[in-house]
């Protein structure tokens, strides 16, 4: 189908500084939890980004030295000539498709804590990153930066951008945003001094001013040297020749820079979760940057609409439609446009699994692309897969995330199938889930899966269809998928921390009678150990509904798994605004229909809490019936020719979306595989210098 010419525009070409990205996509530096101890793996993730359209394509944060020391998270470095070879693997990934590489260079100043160098983290004033969540804690503070402190840093930023060079990128970072060494020159709280560095907006930009020089005087003549700055505090901020000091920023390193990347500050707001904001969210931030300088500006919004992509360029906010999630869920999404056809968008749902794998120390996994970080070590393409050798019959009995998923996948093989659900619209869990509050997005899962199989003629399917082990010995399939979902059980929480035990009472509910319209009367108590959404969105669905709710939680926080999506402070926020009052470190005991016992969960003392109902969103079991059923009857299904059968999902093993569309494309390309199941490839660092040389050398 040819594109519709409204979208040419995406398609130009634009110059930055030296080099000319192919088009305006721009896969902005994120991170992919894929350090320099994974190459391949993180070369193949790049290069999939470029084969389907993106212009640009960048690395996540890069560490300059080793006083920019993230570990336990992980994060990529350019410190020696192995290094420069482990990311040549992803510049000549990305040029093989003509797309520019870039690199952000990284200091992260006093937001690392150096755990694994042992040195102590460098700050313009010795002002420590403070996190109250045990992953981000640390107990070293920051010293304070003197002058010659600077002069070194500015020196391995130029080695950095040497090196980089070296390794064939075409644009070179400066990194001055979300906490980062050049972020804490530019704001007072973090930067106290009193010399030229220090004070006024003038001298506080002073240091990232003099990064881009370094950068430029290092490489400027061969690469594109980019400025990523979050702009979010400064905007806030009244300048005195401009509206803001994010405008004086802006002004006055118009000429220094050959791109501005803009960002907001923290991770919340800069990679919001789809719950709490929509697309385009950094609009009212970034949106003046293109009035005060003639460089492109990139940024993101979770951009999955061209048509909004199109409104960007057009209403002079940005040149380039910055993407990271969007990038990893649809690799593709470039030449979708492209090639007009749009409606094959696997649209990032904005669930932020992604940045819980960085938070993980993993490769990134995506709710909507199970294929992201899988493309070297099990060979997988998001678009592509190969051919049946034996196409056959497929069965997939249950239509949620895995079973679309894997109906899809196998359709995709040449396989005839046939996907069946006992409910009258597809989505398993996401049909109630998509309509809690901020969760509408999150249905793309199944919208995406259903737009694709409808449209294929090997494909049936059918709604309203329970179907039992008589349905399936009459229907004979080659291969049998069992999808068929959880179930929440009414089970408590015991102080070992594990599940105990099962609450009866004729007003204890699971989620589970919440989705089917059951709902409680009078005041309810909501106890929440599964610590993911479920059980934060639930009280908000039931106090929107007027219902009187309290939270309860044996963990430190609400929703405590959320700090990994980005989504923990905002739940909190979205309680408070509910007057849902939150108890944790709490565990419920028992409830009478009155009263429920609640005990501390390291003290014991017990405290009583008034209500009528009980809200358990604590354990799933699978839902085995069918299994169970079938196993029993096992002689008629070999009998009936039924060769293969596979569990996936939530009926495997319970766990979130991304979970079980994995399982889901898993099994499809393992369908009838016999044995066990295959290995993946396993990565090894590029240790082809000796380990011992010098690394200055590298920077020549
Ligand atoms: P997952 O997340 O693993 O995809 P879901 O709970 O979202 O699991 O979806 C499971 C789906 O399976 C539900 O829509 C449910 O209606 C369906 N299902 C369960 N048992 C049967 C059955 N015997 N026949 C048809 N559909 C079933
Ligand atoms: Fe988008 Fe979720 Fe995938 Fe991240 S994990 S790219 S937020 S769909």
């Amino acid at each position: 189908m040819a594109r519709d010419s409204r979208y040419d525009v995406l398609f130009e070409p634009v110059r930055i500084g030296p080099v000319t990205a192919p088009n305006r996509f721009y896969q902005v530096p994120h991170a992919s939890g894929m350090t320099n101890a994974l190459p391949r793996v993180r070369a193949a993730f790049r290069e999939t980004k470029a084969e389907g359209g993106w212009g640009v394509v960048c690395t996540g944060a890069c560490s300059i030295d080793e006083s920019s020391d993230d570990a336990p998270l992980p994060f990529a470095t350019l410190w020696d000539r192995n290094d420069i070879h482990a990311h040549a693997l992803t510049t000549e990934a990305a040029h093989r498709h003509g797309a520019l590489a870039g690199v952000e260079l990284w200091h992260g100043g006093a937001s690392v804590m150096n755990r694994s160098s042992r040195l102590p983290p460098l700050s313009p004033s010795g002002i420590p990153w403070m996190a109250t969540h045990v992953g981000f804690m640390g107990n070293l503070r920051p010293r304070t930066m003197d002058r010659a402190d600077i002069r070194e840093v500015l020196r391995w930023q130029a080695e950095g951008a040497r090196k980089a060079r070296t390794a064939g990128f075409d644009i070179v970072y400066v990194y001055a945003g979300m906490g980062y060494l050049g972020y804490e020159f530019l704001l007072p709280e973090y930067n106290h001094r009193t010399d030229e560095y220090g004070g006024p907006i003038e001298n506080r930009v002073r240091f990232v001013r003099e990064m881009l020089d370094v950068t430029r005087d290092a490489v400027g003549k061969d690469c594109g040297v980019a400025l990523r700055v979050s702009l979010e505090e400064l905007r806030g901020r009244p300048g005195r020749h401009h509206p803001s000091e994010a405008h004086e920023l802006v002004a006055q390193l118009s000429d220094h820079a050959d791109l501005f990347d803009v960002k907001m500050d923290s991770s919340p707001t800069d990679c919001s979760p789809s719950r709490f904001s929509g697309e385009g969210s950094h609009e009212p931030v970034i949106d003046f940057v293109k009035t005060l300088t003639d460089k492109p500006v990139v940024g993101v919004g979770r951009f999955t609409s061209p048509d909004m992509m199109v409104s960007q360029i057009r209403r002079g906010v940005l040149d380039f439609i910055g993407g990271a999630r969007p990038s990893i869920a649809d690799p593709f999404l470039p030449n979708k446009i492209r090639e007009g056809r749009i409606e094959e968008i696997r649209e990032c749902i904005g669930c932020n699994i992604c940045i819980s794998s960085w938070h993980d120390g993993v490769p990134v996994r995506c709710t909507q692309n199970p294929t992201a970080g899988e493309e070297w070590r099990r060979g997988w393409h998001p678009e592509r897969v190969a051919p049946a050798t034996r196409p056959g019959k497929v069965l997939v009995v249950g239509g949620g995330p895995a079973g679309l998923e894997c109906a899809l996948t196998s359709a995709r093989q040449g396989h005839e199938v046939t996907i069946v659900d006992a409910g009258t619209s597809w989505g398993g869990r996401l049909t109630f889930e998509k309509t809690l509050p901020g969760l509408a997005a999150w249905n793309r899962v199944a919208d995406y899966r259903l737009g694709r199989l409808n449209d294929m003629p090997n494909v049936s399917l059918y709604l309203d269809s329970r179907l039992g082990v008589d349905d399936i010995i009459e229907f004979a399939p080659d291969h049998l998928v069992l999808a068929t979902g959880a179930r929440w059980t009414r089970s408590l929480y015991s102080s070992m921390e594990i599940p105990v035990g099962k609450l009866e009472h004729e007003n204890v509910f699971t989620p589970d009678d919440i989705a089917a319209g059951r709902l409680p009367e009078g005041p309810t108590l909501v106890f929440d150990f599964d610590n993911y959404y479920y059980g934060g969105v639930l009280t908000e669905h039931l106090a929107s509904r007027g219902i009187e709710v309290a939270y309860v939680t044996p963990a430190g926080q609400a929703s405590a798994w959320t700090i990994m999506t980005n989504e923990l402070p905002l739940v909190h926020r979205a309680l408070a605004r509910r007057n849902v009052p939150v108890t944790t470190l709490h565990r419920l005991k028992d409830f009478d229909g009155d009263t429920a016992t609640l005990a501390h969960l390291f003290t014991g003392e017990e405290t009583k809490v008034a209500c009528r109902a009980v809200l358990i969103v604590g354990l799933r079991a699978p839902r085995t019936e069918l299994e169970e059923a079938i196993a029993a009857r096992r002689g008629e299904i070999d009998a009936a020719g039924i060769r293969s059968l596979v569990t996936i999902g939530d009926a495997l093993a319970p766990g979130a979306i991304a979970h079980a569309v994995h399982s889901g494309h898993l099994a499809a390309r393992e369908l009838g595989r016999s044995g066990s199941r295959a290995h993946y490839l396993r990565d090894t660092p590029i240790t082809d210098r000796e380990p011992a040389f010098d690394r200055a050398e590298a920077a020549e």
